[in-house]
């Protein structure tokens, strides 16, 4: 079976990742959780942060036998050092594809020896993001479906010391 990278900014964890992770273990042997360190958009938790975040959200959900790691620079540079075979992204909506569609391509340029793998959102969870959840926590709302306690006590934390 083959090895496979799931990278992303993770800022933080959802459980619409965790989703995606529960599936993609099942179809490779090793799979790797690789943050991106320097994300185009300005992230709330660090990279280190997050490391730790996905951690601990994967042992809360049961989650064992994975690496989580974190990156900078280019994503086909990551997926050699850990000697993937495999780039696993999750599709929400038509708004991922065009993204995904576009960074799958140019991937394949740089690096055509990886194949990106892509899995459609559970139903319930097509609407969640990273963003929306820290929008809700960051006004008080209740974060508790959208991701793992721990994540929502990290969230909670970080949005008071920014108050
Ligand atoms: P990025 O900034 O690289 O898009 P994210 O952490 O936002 O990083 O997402 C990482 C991957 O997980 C992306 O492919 C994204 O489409 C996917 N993803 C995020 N949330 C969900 C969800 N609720 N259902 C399915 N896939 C998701």
């Amino acid at each position: 079976m083959a090895i496979a990278i799931y990278p992303g900014s993770f800022d933080p964890i959802t459980n619409g990742h965790i989703d995606i992770v529960r599936r993609a273990k099942k179809l490779f042997s090793k799979l790797y959780i690789s943050i991106v360190a320097n994300p185009n958009k300005n992230s709330l938790f660090t990279a280190e942060e997050r490391v730790a975040i996905t951690k601990a959200a994967l042992a809360e959900a049961g989650i064992n036998g994975l690496e989580v790691v974190s990156y900078e620079g280019l994503l086909i540079d990551c997926a050699k050092e850990h000697g993937a075979d495999a780039i696993v992204r999750g599709l929400r909506a038509n708004s991922d594809f065009e993204y995904e569609f576009q960074m799958a391509l140019t991937n394949r340029d740089l690096a055509p020896e990886f194949e990106s793998v892509f899995f459609m959102t559970a139903k319930k969870l097509s609407f969640l993001s990273s963003s929306i959840v820290k929008e809700v926590c960051k006004y008080g709302g209740d974060v508790s479906t959208f991701v793992p306690k721990s994540v929502e006590t990290a969230l909670r934390e970080k949005l008071h010391t920014q108050q």
